[in-house]
């Protein structure tokens, strides 16, 4: 087994950094980079997305674990304390693993080219002065005209994040679909949208046409797929659930729904 550790650099993290290759070297578990069959990743819930990104052209043969440096984290399943635990774990893998639906990204551009990227948690598209119209079509049928701030699309495990924000649903990682929440929409007597987040199901799919092509800003996870600086202009964006996922060593279960509580509502009952 080839293993990469992949850390936020941290104080605390550099310290875990420090005792996992230690761990690692002594157990003779191979430290690999480039090709590993496991990602270890080392400070919080933006550390997995980031190392999630790097990795991205491996994650048919790549699979995560998560150390958090902090509390618990939505991707992120071992605390810093259980490094022993882990390595332990680690010798006895057995290729046990889970995985989630990622979404792709395909934009379209009026020039005619295109780009594609793929995202963990969502995907948003947001103007940055005015109003964003968009038309939106569920499965090649138009559904409405948004206006507003702007829109993200995101992955059920990508639901406690942003979405959760926006006012969207938190959604159990084992659903299949995609959320699409609004952003700050219109809605008077002359505009209207539903109002509310919809979710669509794994064999359907969403475009947003854009009416307004300027001021744009569309982020995949922590990273801009289409910044202010790019002299392209959108003309319409695809998103559907990835033919790809990605997976995570599974060697002890943990509940969804307690992490929720642990990370939302707490001590508040
Ligand atoms: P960031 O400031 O590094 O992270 C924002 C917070 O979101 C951190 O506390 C992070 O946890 C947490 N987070 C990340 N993925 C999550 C998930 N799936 N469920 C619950 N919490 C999650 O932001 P960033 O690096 O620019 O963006 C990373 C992600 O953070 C984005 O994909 C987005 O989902 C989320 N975010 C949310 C808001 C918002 O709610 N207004 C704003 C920006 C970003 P850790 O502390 O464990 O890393």
């Amino acid at each position: 087994m080839r293993v990469a550790v992949y850390s936020n650099h941290t104080k605390e993290s550099n310290k875990v950094t420090n005792q996992i290759n230690q761990g690692l070297k002594e157990n003779n578990i191979e430290i690999d980079d480039r090709a590993p069959d496991i990602v270890l990743t080392i400070g919080g819930d933006g550390t997995l997305l980031s190392a999630f990104h790097h990795y991205r052209e491996q994650l048919e043969h790549v699979r995560f674990v998560g150390i958090h440096t902090g509390h618990l984290g939505f991707y992120t399943d071992w605390r810093d304390y259980e490094v022993d635990k882990l390595i332990d774990s680690l010798k006895q893998d057995n290729g046990q693993r889970v995985s989630y639906p990622l979404v792709d990204v395909d934009i379209k551009y009026t020039d005619g080219t295109k780009e594609h990227f793929v995202a963990l948690n969502e995907s948003t598209i947001k103007k940055i002065e005015n109003t964003m119209v968009c038309d939106i079509y569920i499965k090649g049928q138009l559904f409405e005209r948004f206006r507003g701030d702007g829109l993200c699309i995101s992955t059920p495990t990508g639901s406690t994040g942003y979405n959760k924000s926006i006012g969207g649903a938190v959604i159990d990682p084992s659903l299949l679909g995609i959320q699409l929440g609004e952003i700050a929409s219109i809605n008077n007597r002359v505009f209207r949208t539903l109002g509310s987040p919809i979710i669509v199901g794994q064999d359907q799919y969403l475009d947003l046409k854009l009416r307004t092509v300027d001021q744009l800003i569309v982020s995949c996870d922590q990273y801009q797929a289409h910044g202010l600086n790019e002299k392209r202009l959108i003309d319409s964006i695809h998103y559907q659930i990835s033919a790809r996922q990605i997976y995570f060593a599974r060697y002890r279960h943990t509940n969804f729904w307690e992490r929720v509580d642990e990370a939302f509502i707490g001590g508040a009952k």
